[in-house]
């Protein structure tokens, strides 16, 4: 029972998961979502926006100084982005290794960007990189009335041991 317990709270783990503009121009939505869903994960917050130029800022203030920062915001401010949250035990890692290599050249085919994508200015998406940045990109992006903290009985039975 304390076996149970201590792994359900390993497995309410958050990552912010974000299509990006291309990744909705593009038509991806749906299979995006999906792979997270067959994985096993459970959904918990989602939103399609287009953020402002000073939100964006925000999101990637650790890049600020980068020569690319200008042309990422303006990739980033080019339309619509998808916004969401999945749970599930190791997330913010496995969102990352589901996602592939910031460069598509690096990223394995079978990830995401390695399946979808060719340049690193266009790479379809984002995925936090620790779980401290999740909890501070999650804040970010959604109020906390946004978040479906529900049970799923099925997913705790079934994905997890
Ligand atoms: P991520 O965590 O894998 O998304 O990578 P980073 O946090 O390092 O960078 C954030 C985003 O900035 C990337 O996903 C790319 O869209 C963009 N980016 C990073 N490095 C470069 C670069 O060298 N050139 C361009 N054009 N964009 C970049
Ligand atoms: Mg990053």
């Amino acid at each position: 029972r304390i076996h149970s317990i201590f792994c359900r709270m390993a497995n309410n783990e958050r990552s912010f998961i974000m299509i990006k503009p291309d990744g909705v121009h593009r038509g991806l939505v749906g299979k995006i979502i999906q792979r997270f869903e067959e994985r096993g994960y459970k959904l918990v917050a989602l939103k399609q926006m287009t953020a402002s130029k000073a939100h964006l800022e925000e999101h990637y203030i650790d890049l600020k100084d980068k020569p690319f920062f200008p042309s990422l915001i303006n990739y980033m401010v080019s339309g619509p982005v998808v916004a969401m949250v999945w749970q599930g035990l190791d997330i913010v890692k496995q969102g990352r290794a589901m996602l592939g290599a910031t460069n598509p050249l690096a990223s394995a085919p079978g990830s995401i960007r390695g399946d979808y994508s060719i340049q690193t200015g266009r790479n379809i998406c984002h995925g936090s990189d620790s779980v401290d940045s999740a909890n501070r990109e999650i804040a970010h992006w959604f109020k906390a009335d946004e978040i479906n903290d529900y049970n799923s009985p099925f997913i705790n039975s079934w994905v997890y041991e």
